[in-house]
């Protein structure tokens, strides 16, 4: 019996690109004929499903935000009878109403069957004990990252956030050897298990985190703390299913993602066009199969550009760029557009600096703005070092980003610790409401 998979049969890009403009046809015409939002949206943008001929047909449907999930509460997008909707999600929402997303049985079937190839990809097989720290409810995490493992014929172990003490005790008594989390979770439980002196007693080879960014020196504590695991980024938002989208490739410099289930698009945030490969811009998703609540050109507000080009592991599978950030995270300094992206990258660079810090941004009453980068020194690195190491963050962020940040670096540990996603940016310069 040949060994059971979950890649895509296709072998070439042009089979992936015939499958893709079955798909796209499909879920156009799908919305058209079962969501009135849809059948608006493309009457007033004056296309049918019969004018969508090639895949470079995508680019004359209209596009849809975060908003149309809001206005269209508590079922937007929804484009199948209530009969066939089996299960619904939602994201956090921290502004206004939640996301709500519903699913039929069969995008339940592909989710999971998806998630499994995720674990696939980053070598997980059937032999490996799968430790999930991330929220179950109705998050589409805790039974995302569980269905997969299940679909796989992996044993999970289905923990969720917090409780290190479980978690540090099944790490040891089950030998699991894959942990699912979030970057600061991954942070918390590889410096408990160094705190606890029990990295020797564990069996962990992968962690699968996903979620929110994590910087570079962040990724190297956690692999070094834990004693050398390897690390997999793993993208995933509720509009899409859930996590499980894709994953970080086995060579580590990009993220694999599932071309037969999504197309992904890269615009300009501001222009909203096209950009060529290989540039920065916001992801755009289309569902290519997705019944109850298909997605058309959806804009994530996530950055990332395309990666061309065939990659080293030999997947067929396209791929994106680790996301950098979303549009909404940027904020403006002295007329600056800046990431806090940029701002790990330039503090990941330096040695002697922790993986942990805050931003804050204050406005004083002359109106003009400050920024304080408060961060954290390695563990070990002497208190005299302070000063040196605050002279070269703000030596590099001048050179690199063009601005002038103050800068106050504190003792190891200093900085809170979160098994959910750390706040990194305080922004007090808006005081009057925002409405
Ligand atoms: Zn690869």
């Amino acid at each position: 019996m040949s060994k059971q998979t979950f890649m895509p049969s296709f072998k070439t890009v042009e089979e992936l690109q015939a499958h893709q403009l079955q798909g796209l046809k499909w879920s156009v015409r799908h919305a058209y004929q079962g969501s009135s939002f849809y059948r608006a949206q493309l009457e007033a943008a004056g296309v049918t499903p019969d004018d969508i001929r090639s895949l470079d047909d995508l680019k004359k449907l209209p596009l849809t935000t975060g908003d149309d999930l809001r206005d269209g509460y508590p079922f937007p997008f929804r484009a199948v009878p209530f009969e066939q909707i089996v299960r619904i999600h939602a994201s956090s929402g921290t502004t206004g109403k939640r996301k709500i997303l519903c699913y039929t049985q069969k995008d339940i079937d592909d989710w999971e069957r998806f998630f499994a190839r995720a674990y696939e990809m980053a070598g997980v097989t059937p032999l490996d004990r799968v430790q999930i720290a991330v929220g179950y409810g109705v998050w589409t995490a805790g039974v995302g990252f569980q269905a997969g493992v299940e679909k796989l014929g992996a044993m999970a172990v289905p923990v969720g956030p917090g409780n290190v003490d479980m978690h540090c005790e099944f790490l040891v008594d089950l030998q699991s050897t894959v942990l699912c989390c979030t970057a600061s979770m991954g942070l918390l439980m590889a410096e408990e298990v160094h705190k606890r002196g029990i990295a020797d007693k564990i069996n962990l080879k992968k962690v699968i985190y996903g979620s929110e960014r994590s910087s570079v020196s962040m990724r190297r504590k956690v692999s070094e703390l834990f004693g050398g695991v390897e690390l997999f980024d793993i993208p995933g938002m509720t509009e899409l299913y859930g996590p499980g989208t894709g994953i970080e490739c086995p060579d580590h410099d990009c993220i694999h993602y599932w071309g037969d289930y999504y197309i992904l698009e890269i615009l300009d945030p501001e222009t909203l066009e096209p950009l060529p490969d290989g540039e920065w811009g916001e992801m755009v998703v289309t569902t290519l199969t997705k019944e109850a609540a298909p997605l058309i050109r959806y804009r994530t507000r996530d950055i990332t550009r395309i990666i061309p080009g065939p990659c080293t592991c030999g997947s067929i599978l396209p791929r994106h760029s680790r996301i950098r950030g979303r549009t909404d995270d940027m904020f403006k300094f002295r007329a600056v557009n800046i990431y806090p992206s940029s701002i790990d990258k330039i503090l990941s660079e330096i040695p002697g600096l922790g993986s942990e810090y805050q931003i804050h941004l204050t406005r004083d009453p002359g109106g003009r703005d400050h920024m304080l980068l408060k961060v954290e020194r390695g563990e070990g690195v002497e208190p005299g070092r302070a000063d040196e190491l605050g002279r070269e963050i703000i030596y590099t962020a001048k050179h690199k980003l063009l601005v002038t940040p103050e800068v106050e670096v504190v003792e190891y540990g200093a900085l809170p610790r979160t098994d959910r996603k750390s706040k990194r940016v305080f922004d007090t310069r808006i005081t009057d409401s925002v409405v």
